[in-house]
């Protein structure tokens, strides 16, 4: 009897096997998001934030091959063992932000964020300003900005720390996120939100390298986990019809807002074919005029961009 499915085929169909998670690479991440700032701040009318984001970033990607080296020192991933079945079980986040028991180990990486921009030439006093402010805080305020960062709120939040804040938050996710397997993370009941952390995706990337090719995937602006979604699906609502993309003109061919006509709001796409170099949170923030064009037409962001924040109050 002739066999379905010889191993040749098995492994030929392992090889064109999609991932369905991507975890981010602690080598990089930051280091890539840095670069990618600069590259953008270049003649562009934000060009001081985006530099300035492109220190922090750097700042992240010290704070991050520091942290990954202590969890890796604790066997931070082999000891999550029984949280890794009960969220299997449950089709929940593994490391779900909200509520999560932080360590004060990453308002030390904030402190040290905070120490070295302050420290940097270039940026205006105001920066500074923020910066001291910050590293003079008690921890108990700190604690509850990071909760409302954590719950996308905008009302309470203090929109000049948040950047910082969140920085800090990045990094101690991603070297979470990035100490676990691939298998550990698993699909949740919820596709709109982060499987390992049940955070909003800030956009997201149609991958151009080669087991991911032509295959999109949202990324987590917390812990950057990418997971897939099928195109041509609104992010939010998760229909198909209604899709539309927009652009600006004589603007990058890479970078397009996916908007819906169900739930009228819309996220960013990035096409790394059209430019290898697209970073979701980088692109994403250096493309605030599509933003304008969106609310001209009425559409509403998804969610908001980790490193700019606004509070309603004011
Ligand atoms: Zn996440
Ligand atoms: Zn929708």
């Amino acid at each position: 009897m002739q066999r379905i499915l010889d191993p040749a085929r098995i492994e030929a169909f392992a090889a064109t096997s999609v991932p369905r998670i991507r975890l981010p690479d602690p080598a990089s991440l930051f280091a890539r998001r840095g670069q990618r700032l600069r590259t953008l701040a270049e003649g562009h009318s934000l060009g001081d934030y985006l530099r300035l984001m492109a220190a922090v970033a750097d700042g992240q990607q010290v704070a991050l091959d520091a942290l990954r080296a202590a969890l890796v020192a604790e066997q931070f991933a082999q000891q999550l063992g029984r949280q890794i079945e009960l969220a299997h079980e449950h089709r929940m986040p593994l490391l779900q932000a909200a509520g999560f028991p932080r360590q004060e180990r990453w308002r030390a990486i904030l402190t040290e964020l905070c120490t070295s921009i302050a420290g940097a030439p270039g940026f205006p006093a105001g920066v500074r300003s923020v910066c001291e402010r910050i590293i003079a805080s008690p921890g108990a305020g700190i604690e509850t900005q990071a909760d409302l960062l954590i719950a996308a709120r905008t009302s309470g939040v203090d929109a000049q720390a948040a950047p910082f804040v969140m920085a800090a938050l990045q990094v101690y996710w991603a070297a979470m996120t990035s100490s676990l397997q691939m298998s550990d993370v698993t699909q949740i009941d919820v596709p709109g939100v982060c499987p390992t952390c049940g955070t909003l995706p800030v956009s997201s990337i149609v991958r151009s390298d080669k087991r991911s090719q032509g295959y999109r995937y949202l990324h987590c602006g917390l812990c950057a986990t990418e997971w897939h979604l099928v195109r041509i699906t609104c992010s939010q609502c998760l229909t198909t019809e209604g899709i539309v993309y927009h652009s600006i003109e004589g603007g990058s061919a890479a970078v397009r807002a996916e908007s819906c006509g169900q739930c009228h709001t819309y996220r960013k796409i990035l096409y790394q074919e059209k430019d290898p170099e697209v970073e979701p949170v980088a692109d994403d923030l250096a493309s605030l005029a599509l933003d304008l064009l969106m609310t001209e037409e009425g559409l509403h962001r998804g969610s908001g961009n980790p490193l700019l924040w606004q509070n309603t109050e004011t």
